[in-house]
C-alpha cells in the first residue's frame, strides 16, 4: 500500500519518532504549524475517522493516552489535538492521525 505513514511506521521512510507503543507511533510533522507539532498515528492503517469500527475503540483510546504521555514528556499543560476528516476539512494523508500542537496560543474558533 502506498501510504507515507505506513512507510514511516515500518521504517521505510525516516522520521523523528518521539513516542511509540504497541498501538501508535508519534513523530514530528514535516511542516510544523506550531513550535511543537507532533502527529500521533495508529499503527493500523485506517483511512479516515469514518472508517473506524467498534473494534478500533482501543486504538482510539490509545491515541488519547499517547497525547497525554507526550504532553507529560514535553511538559505541556496546554495543547491542541486536531484530526481532519476528509479533503474539505484539510485531510491530506489518508491514514488517520491526530495533530498534537503546542508551544503557542491557539485561536478558537479555528479558521
Ligand atoms: P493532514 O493534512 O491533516 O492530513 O495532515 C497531514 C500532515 O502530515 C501534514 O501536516 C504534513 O505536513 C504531514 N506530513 C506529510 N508527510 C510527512 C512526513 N513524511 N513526515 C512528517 N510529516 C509529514
Amino acid at each position: 500500500m502506498d501510504c507515507i505513514f505506513c512507510k514511516i511506521i515500518n521504517g521505510e521512510v525516516r522520521s523523528n519518532i518521539v513516542y511509540e507503543d504497541d498501538y501508535v507511533v508519534a513523530f514530528n510533522d514535516l511542516n510544523p504549524m506550531a513550535p511543537t507539532h507532533i502527529l500521533i498515528v495508529p499503527k493500523k492503517h485506517i483511512a479516515t475517522i469514518l472508517d473506524i469500527s467498534d473494534a478500533d475503540a482501543d486504538i482510539i483510546g490509545k491515541i488519547n493516552l499517547a497525547a497525554k504521555k507526550i504532553a507529560e514528556k514535553f511538559k505541556f499543560e496546554d495543547f491542541r489535538l486536531v484530526a481532519n476528516c476528509g479533503k474539505d476539512a484539510g485531510q491530506s494523508v489518508f491514514h488517520i492521525h491526530y495533530h498534537f500542537l503546542a508551544g503557542r496560543r491557539f485561536a478558537w474558533p479555528p479558521g
